[in-house]
């Protein structure tokens, strides 16, 4: 079995959310626009490092998007999501704090490391570089609000980072937050994990899949409203039994335990 840090995420938000996506095959249907624009706006930065046009791609990416009956939030539209795309990379251009050498070794690197006898772990990190010159792994996000960086350090907490930085064995870790906002903004963080970090990761990965493979699968959201997890989750209609919620959210795909690890790419 090939583990990723979506798969363990899922489990340890909620193990019933687990059951329904990895051994139930549920999924959601692909119409959330920030996600696709997300993913659109990966490719275009990968352009930019590969001395490519990045706007003609994220063009061409993002149209390629609009056919689909996109579900927007906050407002958004597909005209002003681009149009902010292109002015987040223009202002990542201007900046020009990044360099990744290498790019088509050093951008999407697959790791895998082998967690027990039968399990595998697998993880894709966006690139490996330098920011204002210091080497570091690092990862994109694009988002309509920015990270917050208060307390200091809390970066350091970002569970997903702990991850890549577990897998590569590289403590410098950074995270560049491209933010869709009226004025847009790029914001460059960066943290340093240290050694308990990674070997406490490691331990929670090891715990989880013990727990799934034993079954333990019972729902438990664990927070109240206003923070309730049910409240955004897109299985919501499965536990309450409301098949038009299931229809709205959700396609079937059986076997999924098997590709668990292509999350990676998607999320
Ligand atoms: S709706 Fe709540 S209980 Fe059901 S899978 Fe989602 S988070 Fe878990």
């Amino acid at each position: 079995m090939t583990y990723s840090y979506t798969q363990i995420s899922q489990y340890l938000t909620c193990p019933r959310r687990y059951r329904h996506r990895y051994l139930d095959g549920w999924r959601e249907k692909d119409t959330r626009a920030a996600m696709l624009f997300g993913r659109a706006f990966e490719q275009a930065l990968a352009a930019f490092f590969l001395r490519e046009d990045p706007a003609a791609v994220l063009f061409r990416e993002w149209t390629g998007s609009q056919k689909q009956d996109l579900q927007y939030s906050n407002g958004d539209t597909w005209d002003r999501m681009l149009q902010q795309g292109i002015q987040l990379l223009d202002r990542f251009c201007q900046d020009d704090r990044v360099r990744i050498r290498q790019p088509r070794r050093n951008l999407q690197i697959k790791f895998t490391r082998r967690v027990s006898k039968q399990n595998d772990f697998v993880a894709y990190v966006d690139a490996i570089g330098r920011l204002d010159d210091r080497r570091c792994l690092l990862e994109w996000k694009t988002t309509s609000s920015r990270y917050p960086e208060e307390p200091d350090g809390l970066l350091a907490l970002d569970p997903q980072l702990v991850c890549y930085s577990w897998i590569t064995g590289i403590a410098e870790v950074a995270l560049m937050v491209f933010v869709r906002k009226r004025l847009v903004e790029v914001q460059y963080l960066r943290t340093a994990i240290t050694d308990e970090q990674r070997q406490e990761f490691g331990q929670l990965v090891e715990d989880t899949i013990r727990r799934i493979e034993a079954a333990q699968i019972l729902p438990h959201s664990g927070i109240r409203f206003p923070q309730n997890p049910c409240t955004s989750c897109p299985y919501v209609g499965l536990c309450l039994g409301k098949p038009e919620l299931v229809a709205a959210a959700l396609v079937r795909r059986p076997g999924a335990e098997d590709l668990g690890w292509l999350d990676e790419l998607t999320y």
